[in-house]
């Protein structure tokens, strides 16, 4: 018997179930159906930028479980987002590779999905990848941050390094890059280009 409303705090993933033709084994059995698909869930990929995953960015809003029916919601980087689709489609099969039939997967647009969603181990591995993280655009207790959400941040590198090398000497390329979610820049010292993950 299952509570009617059981959701669990994100965290980061377990090891997901290994793949093993028959179904799951008898430890991922053992694991309840919830910690089942919140791991399958968090652990798909960003299709633009595979080296992170849905938890990373924080796209992942929640997993739970009503009804003996699990629930994801999800909030896209941005509306129209054109990689929304195959994001749905990924968590999808990764639930059912897991067993959870038939699961509800919401997409949510409010509230709107902001950078600072991105966790400290995201930006890491955004880095690593590099793509400089998006800048912070407020300091913690900053509420004209909150308020002002929908309202476009100032286009500022201020503070923004190079991913290579970490100069801070850098120079904007294009307002695009290699998708709109992206700025081109390039540093000065090592004179390599970059893409910047523009704050929202
Ligand atoms: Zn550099």
């Amino acid at each position: 018997m299952v509570s009617a409303s059981d959701t669990v705090a994100l965290r980061q993933p377990d090891p997901g179930p290994s793949d093993t033709g028959h179904g799951a084994s008898d430890s991922d059995q053992a694991l309840p159906l919830l910690a089942r698909a919140r791991a399958a869930a968090a652990a798909v990929t960003d299709p633009e930028i595979p080296v992170v995953t849905l938890e990373d960015l924080g796209i992942l809003r929640s997993v739970s479980l009503a009804a003996g029916r699990i629930q994801v919601v999800l909030t896209p980087t941005y509306t129209g987002c054109p990689a929304t689709d195959a994001i749905r489609d990924e968590v999808a099969r990764a639930l059912e590779r897991c067993g959870v039939r038939d699961p509800d997967i919401r997409i949510e647009l409010a509230p709107a999905w902001t950078t600072d969603w991105i966790s400290p181990t995201g930006r890491d591995k955004l880095k690593q990848y590099g793509i400089a993280p998006p800048q912070a655009c407020a300091q913690p207790g900053d509420t004209a941050s909150a308020v002002l959400r929908f309202v476009a941040r100032p286009r500022s590198h201020k503070g923004l390094a190079c991913p290579r090398c970490e100069a801070h000497a850098v120079e904007l390329v294009s307002e695009y890059g290699s998708t709109p979610c992206k700025a081109l820049y390039r540093c000065l010292s090592c004179r390599e280009p970059f893409d910047y993950f523009k704050p929202y």
